[in-house]
């Protein structure tokens, strides 16, 4: 159905109302006004009936009819009325406007008939005698209990007719203007009850796009009053409340982007409701793409959507790892709860994730270093095992054998004395690291001169020179003697690793925002794919070379950790049989 505005609908309303009732007043007015003036002129027909029959009454006979149609000629005249006087048996003996004798018989006319029972008869008809429409009014003459005669007076009421044809044309006139001004009346009433609804829908209007700070001016009913202060107290409240439920999810928002941990929020259809930014870096996945998607879209593995239906089955706390491909791989640990309401019915499940990639590695890096750590100490302890056994045996009698197997023992020793010494080197600084060592402002040269002067029997063991080129002042914040001890151990895998009669050259120097201590040699050199794990502990290039030259393979993880914890890092640089260059960066004052 078609709507239309209110304002016309109230007027068309009014106006049909305001139609009806004047139509229906008008045409009531008419009828009851036609109808008085018949009474009216019933009444009068009855009283000049009366009258012209007490004329009649006092003659001695009314049945000498001549004198009585004179009467009623001679009354008629002079009152403008028709008088006719008829006998019971209908033969009219009287008529003011015609002869009687030519008159038919009367008796079967209404009002007659019932004059002769004895009561006054009416009737309105048209007269054919006259030609028009008359009323009749007849009352009986009544002498000695019996009905003698009948007098009829009549009146045309062709006039009435005219009168009432002249006053229709007022009336409707009349009623046109009322309902003109009525309409008019309407059109105002219906704006006034209109305009109050029209602004309320308005603000209404205003209010579903969620702006409350439109309200409303009092109503001018009762109705619009209150209903206007319903909605503005509604919209108060709506702000209120849609402002504190901003602030929560403001605040959670907060909370759950400031997380460490990647939170998913799932429904029971297993569709992503929500998730923090936290998770969306560790799935490498868009936010605003993912959200409202169905588990298997948003995040394409495998462990986290059977992890979802696990929890949403079971209804139980759920854990599992998930290892993410691509960007070096990571590994996050779930935990998977159900979502409840206050009413404690499920509401989805929420995943909580944490990268334990680097847990993981710290965990497979302490496994090799055990593993590293056992099987260093296990080779020197069985070679000495087996020595000893050997030297045990009785029939070994040659004293040059015992001598180098001897010989052997010890150096064994002295290798796994070295590699406790390194390891415990290294736990000593892990645990420095750990409460933050003692920086203090030092000038380099004198650190870089001390260990030059340590390795330098070992260098010209080799004639190998060493050259040292430091500004005198050049300061930075060091611990001394752990500097040195890494500046020793670059310097003697560098006298290690070249050839007799070669030269090493270590330089200090400021570069941009740091201090650089270079220690450059032009020995055998590194291979580049040995280069980014040369300073994990006991990785060594050549194995039994290192052996042989009774490193470790823990010198270069000391360096390492020394220069961290000076907050500095240690690079290289190095080519097969050109040299190696290996820098640590310190920062500056
Ligand atoms: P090691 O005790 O075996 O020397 P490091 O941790 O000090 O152990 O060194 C690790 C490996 O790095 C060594 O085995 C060696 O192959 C290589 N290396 C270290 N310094 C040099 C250098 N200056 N020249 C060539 N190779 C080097």
């Amino acid at each position: 159905m078609p709507k239309r505005r209110l304002m016309w609908q109230l007027f068309a309303s009014y106006l049909v109302v305001t139609i009806l009732a004047i139509s229906v007043i008008t045409v009531y007015m008419a009828i009851s006004m036609k109808k008085l003036y018949l009474t009216e002129v019933s009444s009068d027909l009855k009283a000049r009936a009366i009258l012209f029959r007490d004329q009649l009454i006092g003659k001695d006979s009314i049945l000498f009819a001549a004198h009585v149609d004179s009467l009623c000629k001679k009354f008629g005249h002079k009152s403008a009325t028709r008088f006719t006087v008829i006998l019971p048996s209908g033969i009219v003996i009287g008529d003011t406007d015609d002869d009687p004798l030519k008159m038919e018989n009367h008796s079967n006319r209404p009002e007659v008939i019932d004059a002769l029972s004895g009561r006054s008869g009416v009737a309105t008809r048209y007269s054919h005698t006259l030609y028009e429409t008359m009323m009749y009014v007849a009352e009986p003459i009544n002498q000695e209990g019996k009905v003698v005669g009948i007098v009829r007076a009549a009146l045309p009421v062709t006039d009435i007719d005219h009168t009432f044809g002249q006053i229709y044309p007022r009336v409707i006139i009349g009623g046109l203007l009322i309902t003109l001004i009525l309409g008019f009346l309407s059109l105002y009433i219906s704006r006034r009850i209109s305009v109050p609804l029209e602004r309320i829908k308005l603000v209404a209007g205003h209010y579903s796009k969620g702006e409350f700070d439109h309200l409303l001016p009092p109503g001018n009913t009762i109705e619009i009053d209150s209903l206007t202060n319903t909605l503005n107290q509604m919209a108060v409240e709506l702000k209120e409340k849609i402002r504190t439920v901003e602030g929560q999810r403001n605040e959670l928002d907060a909370v759950l982007s400031s997380m460490v941990e990647g939170v998913l929020a799932f429904d029971t259809s297993e569709h992503l409701v929500n998730l923090n930014q936290a998770a969306a870096r560790m799935l490498s996945i868009d936010r605003e793409q993912v959200r409202g998607r169905y588990v298997q879209e948003a995040v394409r593995n495998i462990q986290l959507q059977n992890l979802v239906s696990r929890i949403l089955k079971s209804e139980e706390p759920q854990e599992d790892e998930m290892a993410i491909q691509g960007n070096g791989g990571r590994v996050l640990q779930m935990h998977g709860t159900i979502l409840r309401n206050d009413k404690g019915e499920s509401l989805g499940a929420l995943v909580v994730l944490n990268d334990i990639t680097r847990l993981r590695h710290l965990e497979s890096i302490r496994r090799d270093f055990v593993a590293n750590v056992s099987h260093e100490l296990k080779t020197p302890i069985t070679s000495i095992k087996g020595f000893v056994e050997t030297l045990q045996d009785e029939s070994l009698k040659d004293p040059r054998d015992t001598e180098r197997f001897l010989a052997i023992i010890s150096k064994q020793a002295d290798r796994l004395n070295s590699i406790i010494e390194d390891l415990l080197t290294l736990s000593k600084i892990e645990e420095s690291e750990k409460a933050e060592i003692l920086l203090e402002e030092h000038k380099l040269r004198a650190v870089l001169q001390s260990a030059v002067s340590i390795c330098d029997i070992k260098a010209k063991a080799k004639k190998i020179a060493i050259s040292l080129n430091c500004d005198d002042d050049l300061c930075a914040k060091i611990n001394a003697e752990l500097l040195e001890q890494a500046i020793i151990n670059l310097l003697d895998n560098a006298i290690k690793y070249s050839n007799k009669d070669s030269e090493i050259k270590i330089s200090a120097l400021i570069l941009e925002s740091e201090v650089a201590i270079t220690i450059q040699d032009w020995g055998v050199g590194i291979e580049k794919r040995h280069l980014p794990r040369l300073f994990e502990r006991f990785y060594t290039v050549d194995k039994a070379r290192s052996k042989e030259l009774g490193g470790t393979g823990l010198g270069l993880a000391i360096v390492k950790h020394i220069v961290l914890a000076h907050h500095g890092n240690v690079s290289v640089e190095s080519a097969p049989d050109k040299g190696s260059t290996f820098t640590i960066h310190l920062p500056c004052l």
